[in-house]
């Protein structure tokens, strides 16, 4: 197919380049590049049509050409790397509490694991934010720098405002970018992932039970609803969810599970939820 040709084909196994293009709207969000060997020269004075996003290989070894969406109050950008030229719209987040890495090697094995799957580049267009907290995750701590907690700080009905979720929705600046960043991608489907205490299992918002069932079905996690866990105002959740009806998945691997093993467990039903693959 000669897209298939254009993108360097499913077959490419990860290591041949795959180049994208963003829709003119994201091309404009993306804000320079970050992360050893992998930068674009794609940035806000880029031609709007810029070809971005994919992959590149540095000395034969696979990797994904990362760019800045937005800043953290540390200075540390917040990377989104994006891979496939499908109809359906997926956008992935690494994670949003800085103690809970546990799903770090998912993210980092995500696209290869999509490239080698077949057809799966002609299927979605996947968007993956590294990390919604850089700086929460240098420190090891759920917040960000200046103790906000990045995952109450969305303009839902049930936000509260106090010094721990942020004065007001979306003051803090990791907030802001990945809200810019959904309202303009409008995906088909967001992926969060969480760590949680004790526990392992998959919650949903807006209408995405069949596909939180589709999950625990290939996983083993069974669906937990929002309702059977403690209150979450102004979640990032809440507002994907409640407030635009868009479909978000949480995803809590137990905390402390080795992060390859949380990947071998999930992927997956990982792949099967991206690619709303009903087999
Ligand atoms: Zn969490």
């Amino acid at each position: 197919m000669a897209s298939d040709r254009q993108h360097g084909g499913d077959s490419g196994v990860g290591y041949r380049p795959v180049m994208v293009r963003l829709p003119r709207v994201l091309t404009a969000l993306l804000v320079g590049c970050a992360g050893p060997g992998a930068c674009t020269t794609a940035g806000r004075n880029a031609p709007a049509d810029d070809a971005i996003g994919g992959t590149v290989t540095v000395d034969g070894v696979w990797l994904p050409r990362w760019q800045a969406i937005g800043t953290s109050h540390g200075g540390r950008p917040l990377r989104a790397t994006r891979l496939g030229h499908g109809p359906r719209r997926v956008l992935w987040i690494g994670g949003i509490h800085g103690d809970e890495r546990e799903g770090a090697v998912a993210t980092a094995q995500l696209p290869h694991r999509l490239l080698t799957e077949p057809g799966a580049l002609a299927r979605v267009t996947l968007t993956i934010v590294e990390d919604a907290n850089p700086d929460g995750t240098a420190q090891g701590t759920r917040g960000n720098a200046r103790g906000v907690d990045l995952n109450r700080n969305y303009p839902a009905p049930s936000f509260q405002p106090n010094r721990f979720f942020g004065m007001a929705p979306l003051d803090q600046p990791e907030a802001r970018a990945l809200h810019d960043l959904i309202v303009a991608e409008r995906p088909h489907l967001v992926v969060v992932l969480h760590a949680w205490r004790g526990d392992h299992f998959v919650n949903y918002d807006g209408p995405a039970a069949a596909l939180a069932q589709r999950f625990a079905v290939r996983s083993g996690y069974r669906v937990q609803p929002s309702d059977g866990i403690a209150p979450t105002p102004g979640s990032l959740g809440s507002w994907v969810g409640g407030t635009l009806g868009i479909p978000i998945l949480t995803i809590e691997y137990e905390r402390g599970t080795e992060p390859w093993t949380a990947w071998f467990d999930t992927r997956a039903a990982i792949l099967a939820v991206v690619l709303d693959d009903e087999r």
